[in-house]
């Protein structure tokens, strides 16, 4: 479902991905996992292309990209198909909680208010934010803006959406309602990639893990081969060294 060919990125003389390849089947959900500097978000961000990769090829679906090639419709067409939840949230502070959400479907989508306002509530609801409709950023915990992030991403009903670390902003005791709604997401079979320091999480939410390190894949498997059995050396020290 989704294919990466080679995919590089460098900043400048540093490269910072080296020639990635990953493939996603519809309804995974794939943890990156690997240390602070490895290329985690960067490879993140070029799935949807909020980082130009500097070469490789990008498949979700039967719709493929170049990335030598991109032109702005591709780009257009590939980001139509994914959608991001930052670690910041990144919501619009001057808009509430469900204005966040219908911003997306009024103006990517170009539904009609009353419809986008049915389903952005709808997606509230599901993240437990039926109370909160009117507050605005400012007036929610950072659980509760990461949920509407969630809501965002959901209501623009991508192919897959791509987590970079959704908690690690958080005070440690909000994490659990925001991968509590994750694993909820998780279950109805939506594909996702996750970036995230959550081993528990990976453990018992991902069907798929994946083990980054100096912009390389070192290894990948299931999650309890990589957390309990790793293979390379490079992982096992990174394993001891969170644990
Ligand atoms: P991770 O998510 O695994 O912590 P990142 O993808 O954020 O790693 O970063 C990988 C490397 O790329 C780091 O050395 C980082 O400093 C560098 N990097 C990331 N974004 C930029 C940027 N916009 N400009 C220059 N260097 C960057």
């Amino acid at each position: 479902m989704i294919q990466l060919r080679h995919i590089s990125k460098s900043f400048g003389r540093q490269q910072v991905l080296k020639s990635i390849d990953l493939t996603v089947n519809q309804g995974d959900v794939v943890v990156i996992l690997g240390p602070s500097g490895s290329g985690k978000t960067t490879l993140l961000r070029c799935i949807n292309y909020l980082e130009k990769p500097s070469g490789g090829e990008i498949a979700i679906g039967d719709f493929r990209l170049n990335c030598g090639r991109a032109t702005k419709k591709d780009i257009h067409a590939l980001r139509q198909k994914s959608a991001m939840v930052f670690q910041q949230y990144n919501l619009f502070r001057h808009k509430t909680a469900l204005e966040n959400v219908m911003e997306g479907l009024v103006i990517v989508k170009k539904q009609p208010k009353e419809e986008a306002k049915a389903r952005s509530i709808a997606l509230l609801e599901k993240v437990g934010l039926g109370s909160k409709l009117d507050a605005y950023p400012s007036q929610l915990s950072g659980g509760q803006q990461q949920r509407v992030g969630i809501a965002r991403a959901l209501a623009l009903e991508p192919e897959v959406i791509l987590f970079d670390e959704p908690t690690s902003a958080l005070d440690p005791e909000l994490v659990g309602e925001v991968l509590e709604v994750i694993r909820k997401i998780a279950k109805e079979g939506i594909t996702m990639i996750v970036v995230t320091h959550e081993m528990g999480f990976a453990r018992d939410v991902a069907n798929h893990a994946v083990f980054m390190d100096g912009g390389v894949i070192v290894e990948e498997g299931s999650p309890a081969e990589l957390l309990y059995h790793p293979r390379e050396e490079r992982t096992k020290q990174f394993l001891k060294r969170i644990t």
